[in-house]
């Protein structure tokens, strides 16, 4: 096999709390995260090439194309690893929207990652490729395993659980334009950690017993709770008005993502969702439709 093509999912966090801070400085988080069907696609081919040279397209010219790239990282890895000496070319087709709290590159990674898997039949399980996923990056082994699962430790610990039904709900995501960088972020939590402690915080193995036992979401809703929106939200008040846009519009929830700044709503009725997101895309234009999967 000489090429391979591997859908990068996004993600959303249905529950994200920060319990502390880890020794090595790292900050310990236990989130609720489930794929979506809005996805990049991951192209890996070989050149031909003895020499070990790598090639990075895409279609957003902002993404970038270098080894700072967490897709190009991926396939040095495995290189490295392997000792591949191969040229390989990636073509990435960017769909999901960048520093938004959807980790879009991380799934870019954990692409390029399986796709190495397979192009060079390493036969390396899920759980082998988590591991090195981990070492790129905290939301990779998520992506690499994909579906719902709560994350814990520094995100990487994952435990596999029921989400929200595809076929039931309509996922609405709208992204300011602000950026917002997540280190900034996690900073500014940690500054505040005497205030944040008095805030509601989700209860997530509340959470997960309730999506198993397919409570409604209108009372699961109640531990969907993101705590790094007391710290992004305020920055940014956009956040809330496209909250309320959302709730108005029907949602039964709409919360922030990760760090931010995408807000999601979750719908039960597809046309709301349409509606709101042909209101909100006016003012938005990275406004988008997609399920859960
Ligand atoms: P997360 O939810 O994990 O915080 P994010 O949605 O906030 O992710 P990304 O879109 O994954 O952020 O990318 C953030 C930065 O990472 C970008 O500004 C870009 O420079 C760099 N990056 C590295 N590889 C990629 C990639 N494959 N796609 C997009 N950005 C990438």
């Amino acid at each position: 096999m000489n090429e391979i093509t591997i859908d990068a999912y996004a993600k959303i966090n249905l529950a994200l709390d920060v319990l502390g801070r880890l020794p090595n400085g790292y900050h310990e988080v236990r989130m609720l995260m489930q794929q979506l069907e809005l996805k990049d696609r991951v192209t890996l081919r070989k050149t031909g090439s003895s020499r070990r040279e790598i090639r990075l397209t895409c279609d957003n010219e902002n993404v970038p194309a270098d080894n700072t790239n967490l897709a190009w990282q991926a396939v040095v890895l495995m290189m490295d690893l392997y000792e591949i000496a191969e040229g390989i070319e990636i073509h990435i087709e960017k769909r999901i929207p960048m520093e938004a709290g959807l980790a879009g590159g991380s799934a870019d990674c954990a692409a390029a990652l399986k796709a190495m898997n397979i192009l060079f039949e390493l036969d390396l399980t899920t759980k082998e490729l988590c591991r090195l996923g981990a070492g790129l990056g905290s939301d990779v082994p998520f992506c690499i395993q994909g579906g719902t699962a709560v994350a814990g430790g520094t995100g990487t610990d994952l435990t596999q659980v029921k989400g929200l039904d595809p076929d039931r709900y309509t996922v609405l995501l709208c992204k300011p334009p602000e950026g917002v960088s997540t280190g900034e972020v996690y900073r500014k939590y940690s500054e505040r950690m005497a205030d944040m402690v008095t805030r509601p915080h989700p209860d997530i193995v509340r959470l997960v017993g309730d999506l198993t036992a397919d409570t409604p979401l209108s009372q699961a809703k109640k531990d969907m709770i993101n705590v790094l929106e007391y710290v992004t939200g305020e920055d940014l008040p956009v956040i809330g008005e496209i909250e309320e846009a959302m709730l108005e519009g029907g949602a039964v929830v709409s919360r922030m993502t990760g760090s931010g700044p995408t807000v999601f709503g979750i719908f039960e009725e597809r046309t709301a969702a349409e509606r709101t997101g042909v209101g909100l895309a006016d003012r938005f234009p990275q406004t988008y439709l997609t399920t859960f999967r």
